[in-house]
């Protein structure tokens, strides 16, 4: 949080008693940065993530444009440019206003928790906002776009059927946001928002955020934004040091086992587990449901009301478990999750950091465990690349590949060893091996053991750019005892 109160940052009245509601007492640090220069007309490229406050820090400054620049007759609608033609089909005229904002999210979730926001901050404006998703009905929606609405939210796919039929009138839209672009990209998206830009007007506020930066965000960010204020922030509560992070080498066909013994930790009480594949994850969420844990999923193949659902169910502690594939959990706000599980490695190594964030917010530590097998190893690698961090390796437990127990495993990347070196599980203190400088073997590390000088770590949080815990050498894992409370995994 920061120093100046949301009112120095010019936050109308109205907007203020909405966020007091919230207990929001003070602005984080992307809204600090971002709420004046967005109230003053520029656009932005916000580098930021989920958790950082950044819905908040486009929304207000939405919201308090909109207000105070009311069109003056909202029943005619539709303005120059959008008369007649596509935009008038269905022989209707008196339609209600045309959107004037629209916010483009990759995933539904995402563009549900982002209509939410402008419910909740917008809720002393008389603004009206709708949220426009696949894979539910279009009906309400066409009727929500007719009825008219300042505020739409929306994933590209269905939005552009939408303004294909004539449903969505877009040539009155004075600010655009593009959230999680990278993952917008990611996902195949680029077409269809480059269709939406093109029926948008070219004077607008545009302010496009993404929690990395790849080339090809870099190029679009370029290409759509006029001279902008560029925000990085790191998360507000997630670092890569603060989780603590094991790998376990284990044969594929031995993962089920592992998880349902590990899950007989009461510590492990919320669980995220992640999956590569849709498939993957239906079958693992049935297999443990069968085996008695309380289990959801959400993946692409689910409809929006089961995966609305299945958060709610994981949300309110109904469910232990929640399977999920990357895209689907990307984005969603979930707190206190003790434990994330990478079932299948993440073949993208950005994919793994935010996995694992999942697993430290409010502040609080988490622990990620990952089941790598002999095809993952390379991904395994690049993680520790990005990360630079060698994972701590857990020995000790029943289900230990061929390859491990022969002391095949490759050693983390910058290491020339013969093989990777294992520490001993977590539940092993008397197994323990430390870290101990330039001549420790690779990976002889453990939850427990002091840095190879004797000083504390620094924490240092990441973004886009991930960094080595502040003064480790690379190659040493280096939880932060003083901060976060030891938690123990059975590993045996
Ligand atoms: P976001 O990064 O927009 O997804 O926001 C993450 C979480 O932070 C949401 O639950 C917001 O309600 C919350 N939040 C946003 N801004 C603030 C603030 N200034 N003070 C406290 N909580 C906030």
């Amino acid at each position: 949080m920061t120093q100046r109160s949301f009112a120095e940052l010019g936050v109308a009245e109205p907007l203020q008693r909405a966020l007091r509601a919230e207990n929001y007492t003070h602005p984080t640090p992307i809204q600090d940065q971002a709420i004046p220069q967005l109230l003053a007309g520029k656009d932005l490229l916000g580098i930021a993530q989920t958790g950082t406050g950044k819905t908040a820090a486009f929304a207000l400054p939405i919201l308090q444009h909109l207000s105070a620049n009311r069109p003056s007759d909202e029943r005619s609608a539709g303005g120059q440019g959008e008369r007649g033609g596509k935009e008038q089909r269905g022989g209707r005229n008196r339609r209600g206003p045309a959107p004037r904002a629209l916010i483009l999210a990759p995933t539904r979730e995402l563009a549900l928790q982002i209509g939410e926001s402008f419910r909740t901050y917008g809720r002393h404006l008389p603004l009206r906002h709708t949220v426009i998703l696949g894979g539910v009905s279009q009906h309400s929606q066409v009727r929500a776009l007719s009825n008219g609405v300042d505020v739409l939210v929306a994933t590209p796919g269905r939005l552009l059927d939408l303004h294909e039929q004539g449903h969505a009138r877009l040539g009155q839209i004075s600010h655009l946001v593009l959230d999680e672009a990278d993952l917008m990209l990611d996902m195949g998206f680029l077409r269809d928002v480059r269709k939406i830009m093109a029926a948008l007007p070219a004077k607008r506020q545009t302010m496009l955020f993404s929690a990395t930066m790849p080339p090809d965000v870099a190029r679009l960010a370029a290409e759509i934004l006029s001279d902008p204020l560029r925000v990085e922030v790191s998360p507000r509560t997630i670092t890569v040091e603060q989780v603590d992070q094991r790998v376990f080498f284990i044969d594929t066909a031995h993962k089920r086992a592992l998880l349902s013994h590990l899950l007989q930790d009461a510590d492990m009480s919320r669980v995220i587990v992640f999956m590569r594949t849709k498939r993957g994850a239906s079958r693992l969420a049935e297999q443990l449901e069968k085996s008695g844990f309380p289990t959801e999923a959400i993946h692409g193949n689910k409809t929006q009301s089961a995966r609305q659902s299945a958060l709610a169910q994981f949300r309110n502690g109904r469910a232990r478990i929640l399977v999920a594939t990357d895209v689907a959990a990307r984005g969603i706000d979930i707190s206190s999750v003790s434990h994330v599980v990478n079932y299948e490695m993440p073949n993208i190594p950005e994919g793994y950091v935010h996995r694992i964030g999942r697993t430290a917010r409010a502040g609080a530590g988490g622990i990620a465990l990952s089941f790598c097998d002999a095809s993952e190893h390379a991904f395994l690698r690049s993680i520790e690349r990005l990360t630079k961090q060698p994972i701590a390796v857990v020995e000790n437990h029943p289900h230990r590949s061929a390859a491990a127990a022969k002391g095949q495993i490759p050693p983390p990347p910058g290491r020339s060893g013969p093989q990777r070196r294992d520490a001993s599980g977590p539940s092993r203190p008397s197994n323990h091996r430390f870290a101990s400088g330039g001549n420790a073997p690779q990976r002889q590390t453990s939850p427990e053991g002091p840095t190879s000088n004797g000083a504390k770590p620094k924490r240092q949080g990441y973004s886009g750019e991930r960094t080595a815990p502040g003064g480790a050498a690379p190659g040493a894992y280096r939880p932060d005892r003083k901060r976060r409370p030891r938690r123990r995994v059975s590993a045996t």
